[in-house]
């Protein structure tokens, strides 16, 4: 159990050897990939991009006449939101509302869209996503590489500052309180993905699948018309527990392996936040996977419900009919939403046991 100044949170002791081996290269790669195998047997032109932007390694690969020019402009796209949202950029909208000392600045249309859509997605989930959460993420270190737990008292403080509702947007002038940050890291990948998705659409294409570190976003289906493959990671091993097809959707995973540290007991504490405690989420998950029309979406309810944990994601569900979730639990069960659920295949030899939700 994890001891010191959090005292809420509990962790799996002896994870740790399964854990470092992830920890330096696997956590900037992929959470999900498209698995091997992608036909290209059709007579459209593929074209591929590999970038890094947004803190993450990206891919992107679509198939059409004007697949490079589509890709092109994508890539340019993410690279002009990044310098939008960035909470580290001091050239960024986000960076001078954080850094104006309570003072309101105008925002792009695209940065007061995706501030809207935090505050509604932090007010639905009952603060369990929280975008102001960044000092005491920051605090823990996990904004840097000297990862720590802070104390009790630092947490305490750090959460007086922390209140989404205090955020003020009117039209597009921002207003962050001064000592207040806003942070929209855990839903800017997935409304980017949208609006690559959009730049890709306008060039005609119809099959493509990009990926934004755990963030996966189809157009359509494989050239061959047979659905994209993703592998689904096991949170406490190198491996994959299954393969989830799909097409024309969004599938956004949180997972408490990506971004962790322990402590010299071997305790885990990971880079979702519980906004209630300041602590790591101790919620009973270790990873959540949301498929959806919206990547924003997807990526908003993926770090919310891992918050939440598994019987509010489940009641949170049944209120809100437009998406499908995967849950990995720390008993290692797997909790599927009936939508997924023929979607959803266990690897050969794998025997965790599958439970489907059912409306
Ligand atoms: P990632 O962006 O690492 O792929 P997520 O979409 O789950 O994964 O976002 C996690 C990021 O969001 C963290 O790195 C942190 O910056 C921030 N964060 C952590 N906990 C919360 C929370 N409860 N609400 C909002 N943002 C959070
Ligand atoms: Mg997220």
């Amino acid at each position: 159990m994890a001891t010191g100044s959090c005292p809420g949170c509990h962790f799996y002791e002896g994870r740790n050897k399964f854990l470092k081996r992830w920890i330096s290269i696997f956590t900037a790669f992929l959470l999900l990939f498209p698995l091997a195998g992608c036909a290209d047997t059709m007579e459209l032109p593929k074209a591929e991009r590999a970038f890094l932007a947004m803190n993450t390694y990206m891919t992107f690969t679509a198939y059409g006449e004007q697949a490079e020019a589509a890709l092109e402009a994508s890539e340019q796209l993410i690279q002009k939101i990044e310098s939008l949202w960035s909470v580290t950029d001091e050239g960024s909208e986000i960076y001078r509302a954080n850094h104006s000392g309570g003072q309101s600045i105008s925002v792009s249309e695209e940065t007061a869209e995706l501030i809207v859509f935090a505050l509604e997605m932090a007010q639905k989930t009952g603060g369990a996503l929280e975008p102001t959460l960044y000092p005491v993420l920051t605090a823990w270190g996990f904004t840097t590489d000297s990862k720590q737990i802070p104390s009790q008292e630092q947490i305490t403080e750090l959460l007086q500052n922390v209140d989404y509702s205090r955020i003020r947007l009117e039209q597009a002038i921002l207003t962050v309180p001064n000592g207040m940050q806003l942070d929209l890291g855990a839903v800017g990948k997935g409304y980017a993905a949208d609006l690559a998705m959009e730049v890709l659409k306008e060039h005609g294409i119809e099959s493509a699948i990009l990926s934004l570190g755990g963030n996966i976003q189809a157009i359509g289906s494989r050239p061959d018309g047979s659905d994209w493959r993703l592998g689904i990671r096991a949170p406490w091993e190198d491996g994959n527990l299954g393969v989830l097809e799909i097409s024309d959707a969004a599938v956004v995973t949180s997972g408490g392996y990506e971004n962790y540290f322990e402590d010299q007991a071997g305790n885990v504490y990971w880079h979702i936040l519980d906004p209630s405690t300041g602590c790591p989420a101790d919620s009973g998950l270790q990873s959540v996977t949301i498929i959806g029309k919206e990547g924003k979406l997807c990526d908003a309810l993926s770090t919310a419900l891992f918050v939440m944990g598994a019987e509010k994601a489940e009641a949170y569900w049944r209120e809100n009919s437009n998406f499908d979730m995967l849950m990995v639990t720390d008993q290692h069960e797997i909790i599927l939403t009936e939508g997924i659920a023929d979607r959803f295949s266990l690897r050969d030899g794998r025997t965790e046991t599958i439970r489907v939700l059912k409306k």
